[in-house]
Order: C-alpha cells, then structure tokens, then sequence
C-alpha cells in the first residue's frame, strides 16, 4: 500500500459521512487517485449494515468522525469488535489534538490506520497519508494482499538458497552529519517476483515459525558486512530488527553469541531493534533475555517509539541505549505543533535517560533542521539514502560527503561551518 501506484493497490474504497457534499467531495479525491469501486454511507449503521453485505472488505474506509447517531469513533470500535480490519483514515474539521487522539485510540485498538485528516479533505494530505502508510503485522488484510500468496515452503527455502537480504539504511549524526551505522533491513529478491518488501513476508515468518531462522539469517550476513566495513577503516554500527518471538527463543542468545563470535565483530557493534509494543506486550522472559543481552555489550534500541503505549517509567527499567522515534512524529512536524510537541518532549526524556536518540523518516531539509535544533542525535530517512544493497554503499558514502556542507547546522551567521569525513567503505 505504501506504493506510488496507488490506483493499483487501492481498487475499493468505503466513504462513511452524514453530509451528502462531504461523501461527493472524498469520492470525487478517490476517484482522482484511481480507485474505481466507491461505496458510500450516510451514518455508521448504514456502514455496518453494507460490510456485512460485501464479500471482500473495501481497500479503505474514509469515516467522518461527527455523525448523528454512530459517531465515527463508536463505528470504528464496532468495526474492531467485529474483526473488520480496514486501514481507515479518520476526516473531522476539528482541532488537530482531537485527530490525534483517535488516531492513537486506533493504533491501539489495533487496527490499521492510515491517517486523521483535517477537513476539507484535498489531494495532496490523501496522496501521502496513503504513501506513508505502513501496513502493521496484524493487518487482516494480508489476506488480500496484491502478491499471490507466499507460502512457508517458498520462505524457508528462500532463506535457506540465499535469497533474504539485508539492504542497508545510513544512520546519521545530525550535528556533523558523518555516517554512525546502518539499520540492516530485510529483502526477499524472488527469482520471479522481484524485490519483495518485508510487510509481505515478516508477518508470514512469524505466524510460521521461520522468524527465528530469518533473524539469524539476516543478522550473519550484517555481522559478515560489518565485519568487510571494520576492516576497511569504515567503523559504524550494525543495527537488526528483532521480532519479539525471538526474545522468547531459548537458543537465541547462544546463536547471536556464536555469530558475533565467528564474524569477530564486539557486540558493541551490534545494535538490536525491538518495537516498543513488542516489549511492553511480553514482558515476562523477554526483559531477562534483553538484560543478558545488555550485559554482553549489545546495543538495543527502542523501535518506531510513540506508537505504542508504554509511559517513560516502563521504558526506563528496560535496558535500553537507544530510543528510536517512529516517523510519523518526525516527517512534518516542523509544521505541525502537536507533533513537534511530542517529538521534543520524547528527545529531551531519552537524553535525561542518557539515551541515544534516533529519528527515523527524514524526509526533508525542514524535518532535518528541526532535529538539530532539538538536538537528536541521530536521524535515518529518505533524505540521506533509502535502504540499499551493501555494494552501493561506497558510492552514495562519495556523494554523501559532498553533501556534508548543506547538512551541517547553519551558524547564527548564516555559512555552514567545520568540516569531518568518514573513512573510506
Ligand atoms: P522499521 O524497523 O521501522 O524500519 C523503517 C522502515 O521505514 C523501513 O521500511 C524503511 O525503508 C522505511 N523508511 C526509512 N526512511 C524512510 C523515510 O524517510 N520515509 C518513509 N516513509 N519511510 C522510510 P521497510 O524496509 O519496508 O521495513 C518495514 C518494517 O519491516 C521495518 O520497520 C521492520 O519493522 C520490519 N523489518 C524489516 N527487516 C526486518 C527483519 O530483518 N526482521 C524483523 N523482525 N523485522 C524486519
Ligand atoms: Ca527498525
Ligand atoms: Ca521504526
């Protein structure tokens, strides 16, 4: 869903709005977008009523949050009760606090939710809510998913024959703006399908079994780049994306241990990314495996932070190093108060906490500059590069020097100033 061919993922859509001007307007916008099959509804009743009738839920529902009878909250809890698991983007003319708050009420109740929009609804705001959106892992929606289905078989021998791959996604220090590490993400180049992203196949490793095989798949190969990267004078990172059924593997911290063992790599190098979520949800055994982890040097980092529900207090008993703020409070916030608001309180609690911090979806100089001005010290986002195999990493290392100038913190006089490179991949 988080294509650029929006029309072809997106072929039916749901508008739920008791004024009849509004529901046009949105269906008119959808159509502009491609999406061919529009359903309408005048109150939540009537929603409901018409999901019961339809064989094959709609790609999304736009749902006005003011209605007579049903509000659109109530319809969104009922349609949580009833399994329904559209990604939803929420529309009201209220205040942009109120917004949010239903956007987290829905993040929380699980479902899947692609934005809450200000009203009047336009282009541009639908167009990249919809870019943004990252199906989550509970998405019932796999189901339908665009990719003929992948079974286990096809992901146990593609990890198995080599064909999982971590590309590489640059973390960069935001004052100097000189590489510090990279976050090894997964990719299944297919023989036939071509380069398939993680959404479609992390949530089928998991429900499968094979998550713990992907991991330690993917975190040999970091460790073996890493290693390449160390010995050629390029001294960064390595961090891995950890699922949180590998924290409840009781050989997972032997299998790391001899990894980082082979590869010769100190475990300082390696960082490991767990979802907030995930930690707060299995608490028990995994806290034991994260301290084991802690105390043999590793790195963990706080993953996509501020999309769970966890307070500062529960996240301080965790041993972690690192806090990872999720892009949706990073990428516009420059021009939205709420998010800079939260942005800025959760990166002066991680540096009282002496944690790193890390902002992740970078996407414009705007967002760049309000993360040096707030003192982060790390960011990640297509600003800087997008995920890329491990051979293209010297080349964009070249350019990124180039751009080392326009990155640093303007001075009060205006001319970027200082200058420090990193050795060569
Ligand atoms: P994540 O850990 O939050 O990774 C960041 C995701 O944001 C990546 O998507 C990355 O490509 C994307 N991204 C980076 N910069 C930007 C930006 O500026 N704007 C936008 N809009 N997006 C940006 P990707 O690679 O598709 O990975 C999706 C998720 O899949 C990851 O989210 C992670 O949760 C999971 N994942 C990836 N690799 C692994 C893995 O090896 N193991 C496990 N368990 N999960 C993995
Ligand atoms: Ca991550
Ligand atoms: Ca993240």
């Amino acid at each position: 869903m988080a294509s650029e061919n929006l029309n072809e993922l997106i072929e039916s859509a749901l508008v739920v709005d008791d004024s009849a001007l509004q529901r046009q307007h949105t269906v008119a916008l959808l159509q502009e977008l491609g999406v061919e099959l529009i359903y309408e509804a005048g109150n939540g009743n009537e929603a409901l009523d018409l999901l019961a009738l339809l064989k094959l839920p709609p790609g999304l529902a736009v749902i006005d949050l003011e209605m007579p009878g049903m509000d659109g909250i109530e319809l969104i809890q009922q349609l949580q009760q009833k399994s329904v698991n559209i990604p939803l983007i929420v529309a009201s003319s209220r205040e942009a606090s109120l917004l949010l708050s239903v956007e987290t009420m829905i993040h929380a109740l699980g479902m899947p939710v692609i934005g809450a929009l200000q009203k009047p609804l336009n282009q541009d705001q639908l167009r990249s809510a919809l870019r943004a959106f990252k199906p989550s892992r509970n998405d019932a929606r796999q189901n339908s998913d665009p990719q003929p289905s992948m079974c286990e078989a096809d992901l146990g021998s593609a990890i198995g024959g080599g064909q999982l791959l971590p590309y590489y996604q640059p973390k960069i220090d935001v004052q100097t703006g000189i590489l510090k590490g990279v976050e090894a993400l997964a990719r299944w180049i297919h023989p036939e399908r071509g380069l398939i992203p993680p959404d479609h196949f992390i949530p089928l490793a998991e429900r499968c079994g094979l998550i713990h095989e992907l991991t330690v798949s993917m975190m040999d190969q970091a460790m073996a780049q890493a290693a390449v990267w160390h010995s050629r004078g390029l001294n960064i990172k390595v961090a891995v994306n950890l699922s949180p059924l590998s924290l409840e593997q009781p050989d997972f911290m032997h299998r790391i241990l001899e990894l980082v063992d082979r590869h010769a790599l100190p475990a300082e190098h390696v960082v490991l990314e767990i979802t907030e979520s995930s930690v707060v949800a299995h608490k028990g055994n995994s806290l034991g495996m994260l301290a084991r982890l802690r105390l043999k040097g590793f790195g963990l980092s706080i993953d996509d932070y501020g999309t769970g529900f966890s307070s500062m207090q529960q996240l301080a008993r965790i041993p972690f190093t690192e806090l990872k703020i999720d892009r949706s409070f990073v990428h516009g916030a420059h021009e939205r108060k709420n998010l800079r608001v939260i942005l800025q309180s959760a990166l002066d609690m991680a540096q009282r906490l002496e944690l790193v911090t890390v902002a992740e979806g970078v996407e414009t100089m705007e967002d760049w500059r309000l993360l040096q001005d707030f003192g982060c010290s790390l960011g990640q986002g297509y600003l800087i590069a997008k995920p890329m195999p491990a051979n293209e990493l010297p080349l964009w290392l070249k350019g990124h020097h180039r751009r080392l100038g326009e990155l640093r913190p303007l001075p009060r006089d205006g001319a970027p100033a200082g200058n420090a490179q990193n050795g060569a991949a």
